[in-house]
């Protein structure tokens, strides 16, 4: 591990592209384009903007791109949100324009890398972290090592279910994680309780102004994150889960609910020194975990 080397590292979304250089765990440069449409146009632009940020010490390029990174980390196996991309050989064609060294990662996986290694949970090594926006996504952090799974498909922790009959997901199933604590599902909780928010953002304003149908849509989505979270805790024994993602501005509407039923449903000994805890990065997440995902797989 050469910790202090610089590397390029990339926040790759539907709508926005955002490029950085991080040297000393720090993000030092920085720069956000629209994504352009096409595969090709999508890794001429991260080229040519790595090539600008790069100096002579970088010593590679880590991309967090939504959706399904191969286990080898050089392409994306399944990209909804970016089809262009599926199984095109992105880190390849990068590290051709750029002779540099690349690797691709689902973005939720590269942000819980960074909230472990630089953000809430810094100083822990096995750190399951949630990411609450449109969706609810997540990585595992085993020993210090991002746990992927046999295929890259591990951390759809949004995907559990907490409800067989419940809402129909977007995956297919019902009940799941997302349907109760995404920022979309929580806007429907407060219109389903009554409440006249329209958005998370504003069920969460109303919520903090007494509006008893937006707070009781918070209760529901902390306790479906509650349940989840304890079925977790006894599966894995982490040392610590972080709440994040846009979604978790609402954290503090969130934390009781989630304390409640793990108190209930969490076996004793996994909550023995076990930390829930509120991210701190925001943004930087995704950019600084590449650094942490690149300097792990060297
Ligand atoms: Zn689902």
């Amino acid at each position: 591990m050469s910790e202090k080397k610089p590397v390029v590292t990339v926040d790759l979304g539907g709508t926005n592209l955002r490029v950085a250089l991080v040297e000393n765990d720090k993000v030092i440069n920085r720069i956000m384009h629209p994504t352009p449409r096409g595969a090709e146009a999508i890794v001429g632009l991260i080229a040519k903007q790595a090539l600008e940020f790069a100096n002579k010490d970088v010593i590679g390029i880590a991309i967090a791109a939504p959706g399904t990174a191969s286990p080898k980390m050089d392409r994306l196996t399944k990209a909804p949100n970016l089809p262009e991309l599926n199984n095109y050989p992105m880190a390849a064609e990068i590290t051709e324009k750029t002779k540099l060294h690349c690797i691709v990662e689902n973005d939720a996986n590269v942000y819980a890398m960074g909230e472990t290694f630089y953000g809430a949970a810094k100083g822990l090594e096995t750190v399951v972290v949630y990411t609450l926006g449109t969706g609810v996504g997540g990585g595992i952090i085993l020993n210090g090592k991002l746990w992927r799974g046999v295929n890259g498909a591990a951390a759809e922790i949004g995907h559990i279910s907490i409800d067989e009959n419940g809402h129909l997901c977007g995956c297919g199933a019902r009940g799941c994680l997302e349907t109760y604590a995404s920022a979309t599902a929580m806007a429907r909780l407060a219109k389903e309780y009554g409440s006249k928010a329209t958005t998370a953002r504003e069920a969460f304003e109303l919520a903090n102004l007494g509006d008893k149908a937006a707070q009781q849509a918070f209760v529901r989505a902390g306790s479906a994150l509650g349940i989840a979270i304890a079925g977790m805790l006894n599966t894995l024994n982490p040392q610590a889960v972080v709440i994040g993602g846009g979604g978790s501005s609402a954290y503090p509407l969130l934390k009781e609910e989630i304390e409640k039923q793990l108190k209930v449903r969490a076996f004793p000994a996994a909550l023995e020194n076990f930390k829930l805890m509120k991210c701190t990065l925001g943004n930087d997440a995704a950019l600084l975990g590449g650094a942490a995902l690149l300097y792990e797989s060297l």
